[in-house]
């Protein structure tokens, strides 16, 4: 695992830009170039395919960014959406207090009151870790961003923390819209904004950042009867246990099935998305050793979950939560229903009404491609130049199309092939350098195939196509080029 190579690849070649950087930057926010747009829309197609359209009803929706204040009374944000923070008396400097007392002692304190943190830094005798100063009392710095809507800016409002509270609030009219009927769920992809006290690890930690949320809506006593599950109980799961964590031990390896009947996962519908990304996070390139789920600590969880696992990818810095997987029961919709004043019930067939329980992956995307390039790239000390084994679905180019020379209408042939592919694929044309720096560059950004046109090409319409694996050729007809990178995307490589 590389991360410098992989942010140096990613700054240069446009994938990432560090936010309003021609002013000096904004920590903690990231702007997408043209790669790294392309890379993701892929990126989300993938995962809509694996988690949305492989079941029957889910439904995705788009809510508003801003909320008002009343939104985040009834989630509880306002209150809980905090950080335990302390100032140095001498330098000004502010540090997030568990993370720092976690780093001086070692001690895990995830949990504890600000009284209590301020106890520790004093008995330990922790000190500014960057003048040695005295170190303030400790206490709550609430994450979220506020802003004020309207010409009188009297609208206390929000930028939403997490996509979920827009469907919360939007529950009621998405079930009649949809007719749904339990169990289904309601899908948001978007931006969510904290306002962190230290963003790090390149774009890990952000002050804004891409989710993928699903809301899964169950009759709270058909958890176990989730149809899909059959489809994945025999996946392999690696799971932290509780035990683990206070003992030290290591994780266990054990399939969904086994997990639910043991009574690691609380019920069938949890376990199917804990396979299921499993199975997503592998299909990305992330090797199995490098994931796990680890249970929360009980000081972790919120009082109402019931069951609480991240799924965590080992990156250089160590492991780090990508989704947060959490079965919320009724409480988010139990106390929309009490601050609003709305009933957001389900009306079964019976006519009875019920509050249905929720099951809630949550994933992040900045963090999990960032991942998924740690683990896909690919030092080449025998092709002189490294690439990024990208799943042909994820890489920002299918493929890349070259004249030989910049001669002979050559340029002009490759321009036809170029023309002919454009609309169905996305492909890019490029004649500058030789062709091994054209290789090398297409390779730097993961493009699965190299399209050449030669001379041949002008006297039997046939081209070559590299993989960028096994740098492997082979001619073909240009009138087979479009079924050949089809059979690439389905299949995965060219060979
Ligand atoms: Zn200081």
């Amino acid at each position: 695992m590389n991360s410098n190579k992989i942010q140096s690849i990613t700054l240069r070649r446009g994938f990432f830009i560090p936010s309003s950087e021609i002013y000096g930057g904004l920590a903690g926010f990231f702007d997408y170039g043209h790669l790294g747009v392309m890379m993701k829309n892929k990126f989300i197609q993938c995962w809509r395919e694996f988690f949305i359209k492989s079941v029957e009803n889910i439904y995705e929706i788009e809510t508003s960014i801003i909320q008002p204040r009343e939104v985040f009374e009834a989630s509880g944000h306002l209150k809980s959406f905090v950080d335990p923070i302390t100032q140095c008396e001498k330098c000004k400097s502010i540090f997030r207090a568990d993370h720092l007392i976690e780093d001086a002692i070692n001690k895990f304190v995830e949990g504890l009151s600000p009284e209590e943190l301020t106890k520790i830094i004093k008995d330990a005798g922790i000190k500014c870790p960057k003048c040695k100063g005295k170190l303030g009392d400790v206490r709550l710095f609430n994450l979220m961003f506020k802003t004020f809507v309207g010409p009188l800016g009297n609208k206390e409002s929000y930028l939403r923390p997490e996509t979920a509270q827009g469907i919360f609030v939007n529950f009621k009219r998405v079930l009649s819209a949809t007719r749904a009927k339990l169990p289904f769920g309601i899908a948001q992809i978007g931006k969510s904004f904290r306002n962190e006290i230290s963003p790090r690890h390149f774009i890990v930690r952000l002050r804004a950042f891409n989710q993928m949320e699903i809301e899964y809506f169950v009759h709270p006593e058909k958890l176990d009867e989730c149809e899909y599950f059959k489809e994945v109980e025999n996946v392999k799961l690696r799971i932290l246990t509780r035990e683990a964590q206070e003992k030290g031990g290591e994780e266990i390896v054990i399939t969904a099935k086994e997990a639910v009947e043991k009574n690691l996962l609380p019920n069938k519908t949890f376990a199917y998305f804990l396979a299921k990304e499993m199975i997503f996070y592998q299909f990305l390139g992330i090797p199995f050793e490098a994931l796990r789920f680890r249970h929360m600590l009980p000081e972790e969880t919120p009082h109402y979950s019931k069951g609480n696992f991240d799924l965590e990818v080992k990156f250089d810095f160590g492991w780090k939560e990508v989704v947060g997987n959490a079965y919320r029961t009724d409480y988010d919709l139990k106390n929309h229903m009490k601050y609003s004043g709305k009933d957001l019930t389900v009306t079964l067939d019976d006519g009875s009404k019920v509050i249905p329980h929720v099951i809630e992956p949550s994933f992040g995307i900045e963090r999990s491609i960032y991942a998924m390039l740690l683990y896909v790239l690919r030092e080449d000390k025998k092709r002189g130049w490294d690439w990024l084994d990208l799943k042909p679905k994820i890489a920002p180019f299918l493929a890349g199309i070259f004249p030989l020379v910049t001669k002979d209408k050559l340029p002009e042939k490759a321009r036809e092939v170029f023309n002919m592919l454009k609309g169905c694929y996305d492909v890019f044309y490029d004649d500058r350098g030789s062709i091994g720096k054209r290789y090398a560059r297409a390779d730097e950004i993961g493009t699965p195939v190299c399209i050449t046109i030669d001379y041949q090409t002008l006297e039997d319409d046939t081209v070559t196509m590299r993989d960028r694996n096994t740098t492997k050729q082979v001619r073909v007809k240009i009138s087979e080029l479009k079924n050949r990178l089809w059979k690439v995307l389905q299949e995965g490589k060219l060979f």
